[in-house]
């Protein structure tokens, strides 16, 4: 196969400088300012790579925008909110929030929007999807206004880049990205000696993981929770994230690709397909603990948003949709344990001594 722009220009740097770790073959990927996956495509949709919840109904989208009203009240309904995004694709979910949010009119007066997006086509497709609430855009959290804040961050944490090590006879050593002399193709390697980032796992999963295991690591996203954190010990923010991952750290794989909806090797085709690793849920609440913060759940999707009341609303949009069966279709994709329901998980950030939050009631 042809490489791609960007595999050409990864193997020149490899000749270069070195082999990659993945964490650093991620970041390219995903983000290089020419040939990098988000910067130059808007993959979502069915037509697209994938698809997301707030792609797939409308419901995921209110039904978070009435959860951030409720949120809004237990915080003493303030007259100044910040309602942040982080990583909002379309814009999709936001809007859909928005629509729901108009519902509580004091609300949605209270509310100003903030997007943290580093890409620059999905900044202009955000702006086309918000204009009735027009936002202000962010390169990262650190720019948006501090003070009470609610915060929704949906499939971000899966792309954040991860570090990979693999427990050998003789220590732990890091997973590399190189080239193969004599195909010319990627190829994994690892250090040749023992990796100093051993430091980095979590005591409990180094001590438990055998002779070829992989376990990962992802600092920036355990950055990205502790930040959380701390905006909710100083501010009172309250955030929510939802993720494909899972809830108790352990060793294993889960790099992966995805380009027309299929799974490829992460190898294949750099800055084509979409590159993600499944969420540590545990690690995240580490994080957030470390920032001051107190992390609820995590809780399936499923579950929560059913304790939110998405079914009332799939009944309503029923009513007056002209194909109910899509609605029940699309309600079962998201709620479903065989389909979003189990493997996507939320987990809400708060300030501690804070309310529960809604959805969390069981
Ligand atoms: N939340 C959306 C999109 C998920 S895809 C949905 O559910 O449909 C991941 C999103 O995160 C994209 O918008 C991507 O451009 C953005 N993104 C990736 N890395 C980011 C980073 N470090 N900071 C902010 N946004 C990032």
């Amino acid at each position: 196969m042809a490489d791609t722009p960007l595999a050409t220009k990864i193997k020149a740097q490899i000749r270069k400088s070195g082999p990659l770790s993945i964490a650093d073959y991620m970041a390219i990927c995903l983000s290089d300012p020419d040939h990098g996956y988000y910067t130059t495509r808007d993959p979502f949709g069915r037509a697209g790579d994938f698809i997301t919840a707030p792609e797939i109904s409308q419901m995921f989208g209110e039904i978070l925008g009435l959860w951030a009203a409720v949120v809004w009240q237990q915080m003493g309904s303030p007259t100044k909110v910040s309602l942040v995004e982080i990583g909002p694709g379309r814009g999709t979910l936001m809007a859909d929030a928005l629509r729901a949010a108009r519902q509580v009119p004091p609300f949605h007066k209270a509310l100003s929007v903030h997007l943290v997006e580093t890409s620059p086509i999905l900044r202009v497709k955000q702006a086309e999807a918000l204009i009735k609430d027009p936002p202000t855009w962010h390169e990262s959290l650190a720019t948006v206004p501090e003070g009470r804040a609610i915060i929704l961050a949906n499939e971000l944490f899966d792309a954040l880049p991860i570090r990979q090590l693999q427990k050998s006879q003789s220590g732990w050593r890091e997973r590399l990205v190189t080239i193969d002399p004599e195909t010319d193709q990627f190829a994994y390697a690892l250090t040749p000696t023992a990796s100093v980032a051993e430091a980095l796992i979590y005591p409990p999963v180094r001590s438990a993981a055998r002779i070829g295991e992989l376990v990962e690591i992802c600092a920036p996203g355990a950055s990205l929770a502790q930040a959380l954190g701390e905006r909710a010990a100083k501010d009172g923010a309250v955030s929510l994230v939802i993720d494909y991952g899972y809830p108790v750290s352990a060793a294993g794989d889960t790099f992966q690709a995805l380009a027309n909806h299929k799974v490829i090797s992460p190898l294949e085709a750099p800055g084509e397909s979409d590159l993600t690793a499944h969420v540590d849920f545990d690690a995240l609440a580490r994080s957030v603990r470390a920032g001051g913060g107190l992390p609820y759940g995590p809780r399936a999707q499923g579950a929560f948003l059913k304790t939110l009341g998405i079914q009332a609303r799939a009944d309503i949009l029923k009513q007056k949709a002209t194909e109910p069966h899509r609605i029940d279709e699309d309600l079962k994709r998201l709620v479903d344990p065989d389909q979003m329901g189990r493997l996507f998980l939320a987990m809400v950030i708060g300030p501690s001594h804070g309310a529960l939050p809604p959805g969390f009631e069981m």
